[in-house]
C-alpha cells in the first residue's frame, strides 16, 4: 500500500538574503508574489538536505522537462556531429549512437526524476510518475521531431569552435548558452544560439501554452547577448529571435538598438522593485486564484488559505485545496470534520473524508489539523465529499 506523505506547516528559521545575480524566471517569480519567492528560497534543513523548499512537480511539468532537454541534447550532439538538418543522413548514425529516441527519451526521465529521489515531497511518487511518462514516450518522441525539423543548424567547424565554457563565439550552433551582463547583475540561458556571417539567432524551445512572457524572455536574452563583452565582443546584433511551440513557430522582432537602451532601463527599475519587494521579512504575499494554484507552497502561506475563501470556485470544482479539523471516524477508510478554509463552502461545514484504497489510514486521526492539497471535491445525498488520492499531500498543523 502506499502512502500519501504527511508533513507539518513549518516556517523558514531564516528567510532568504536578497538575490545578487539575477535571471529572468527570478525577476518574474518576485515580481508575481515576493513571498512565494521567499518561501521557495529559504532553507529547511529539518526537511531535508537540498536547498530551498522540496519542489512538488505534476506529470505534465515532468514531460515538458522531458522534451526540452532531449531536443537540447540531441540538437547538441547533431551540432557537434556537422549535421545541419534532422533529414541528413549522417543523423542516423548520430542517433543510433544515442541509442535512438526511445532511450534517449527514458535516460532522461530517468535523469530528471533521480534528481528528485531525496525530495519528500515527491520520493513516493517517483515510480507512478515514470510510468506515466515511459507510457508517454511516443507523443514526447513526435514532440521532439517536430521541434528539431524546425531547426537548420550551423556546424561549428572545429578549428572555430570558440570556446563554449568561456571567450568569444564563432560561427555556429550553441545549445544551453549561458549569457551575463555585469552592469546589470542579469545572467540567462539560451536554448540555442546561432552565428552565421554575422548575424545572429536566438530559439527557445517551449513546452507549454504560448504567452506574452516568452517573448519578453527572449527580448531579454538579445539585451543580455548585446551586452556580454566576453561572448559577443563585436557586438553582432541579434537579427531573429524564435520561439518554437509544439505546433508552431512565433518570429518575434529583434529589439533595435534604441529599444534595447529602454529595455535595459526598464529591467534596472524592475530590478530595483524586486530587491525593494524582498526586502522585508517576510516578504508581501500577492494571494490572486491563478498564480496560487499553481504554488508549490501554498501550504505555508496563510495570506493563501485566507484569501481563497474569498475566491470564486476554481477549475471544474472538483480538484481543490481545504483546510480542515478531522473528527471522529466514520469507518476505516472515512472521518467527519470540520472545514476551517475552503473555497465555496462556509467554514465550521461539515464534511467527509474519504481515502482512497491504495493509501494507509494512519494518515489521518481524530484531532488533528490539517492542510489538504489536490483533493476530490464532491457531493453524495447531501453531503460534500473530500477525496484523499495518492497525489493528495496532507499538512499537519500544530
Ligand atoms: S500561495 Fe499565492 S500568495 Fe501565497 S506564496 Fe504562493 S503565490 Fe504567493
Amino acid at each position: 500500500m502506499s502512502s500519501t506523505a504527511m508533513f507539518t506547516v513549518i516556517t523558514p528559521s531564516e528567510w532568504p538574503a536578497a538575490p545578487k545575480m539575477w535571471h529572468f524566471s527570478l525577476l518574474k517569480e518576485i515580481e508575481t508574489c515576493p513571498k512565494q519567492w521567499a518561501l521557495t528560497s529559504a532553507e529547511y534543513p529539518n526537511l531535508w538536505d537540498g536547498h530551498g523548499y522540496p519542489p512538488m512537480a505534476n506529470p505534465r511539468a515532468l514531460a515538458g522537462q522531458t522534451v526540452h532537454a532531449t531536443v537540447s541534447s540531441v540538437c547538441n550532439a547533431l551540432s557537434e556531429a556537422g549535421c545541419s538538418h534532422l533529414s541528413d543522413v549522417e543523423v542516423i548514425q548520430v542517433l543510433r549512437k544515442m541509442g535512438g529516441f526511445t532511450a534517449i527519451l527514458t535516460e532522461t526521465i530517468d535523469r530528471i526524476l533521480d534528481r528528485q529521489r531525496s525530495n519528500p515531497r515527491m520520493g513516493h511518487l517517483i515510480e507512478r510518475f515514470r510510468n506515466d511518462l515511459v507510457q508517454d514516450i511516443p507523443a514526447m518522441r513526435q514532440q521532439v521531431q517536430r521541434h528539431l525539423n524546425r531547426i537548420s543548424l550551423i556546424p561549428r567547424a572545429s578549428s572555430l569552435t570558440g570556446a563554449p565554457h568561456g571567450g568569444k563565439l564563432w560561427g555556429g550552433s550553441y545549445h544551453e548558452l549561458r549569457l551575463r551582463d555585469d552592469s546589470v547583475s542579469f545572467v540567462g540561458i539560451v536554448d540555442l544560439l546561432q552565428i552565421e556571417n554575422r548575424r545572429c539567432t536566438i530559439w527557445e524551445f517551449k513546452t507549454g501554452v504560448p504567452s506574452d512572457q516568452h517573448s519578453e524572455q527572449l527580448r531579454t536574452y538579445a539585451l543580455l547577448w548585446a551586452a556580454d563583452k566576453e561572448r559577443n565582443p563585436d557586438g553582432i546584433p541579434v537579427s531573429r529571435m524564435l520561439l518554437s511551440y509544439d505546433d508552431h513557430v512565433e518570429d518575434v522582432a529583434p529589439p533595435d538598438p534604441d529599444t534595447l537602451s529602454s529595455l535595459r532601463v526598464d529591467l534596472l527599475k524592475r530590478r530595483e522593485a524586486a530587491l525593494a519587494a524582498v526586502s522585508s521579512t517576510p516578504p508581501v504575499a500577492n494571494p490572486v486564484p491563478e498564480h496560487c494554484r499553481f504554488c508549490s507552497v501554498r501550504q505555508l502561506c496563510s495570506e493563501y488559505w485566507v484569501a481563497r475563501m474569498k475566491w470564486q470556485e476554481e477549475g471544474d470544482g472538483t480538484w481543490v485545496d481545504i483546510e480542515v479539523k478531522v473528527g471522529a471516524s466514520r469507518g476505516p477508510r472515512s472521518w467527519d470534520a470540520l472545514v476551517v478554509a475552503a473555497t465555496g463552502i462556509p467554514k465550521e461545514t461539515p464534511v467527509v473524508l474519504v481515502l482512497a484504497q491504495t493509501i494507509s489510514h494512519t494518515v489521518l486521526q481524530k484531532g488533528m489539523h490539517v492542510r489538504l492539497l489536490n483533493v476530490r471535491q464532491g457531493e453524495t445525498e447531501g453531503v460534500i465529499t473530500v477525496g484523499i488520492s495518492a497525489t493528495t499531500e496532507v499538512f499537519g498543523i500544530d
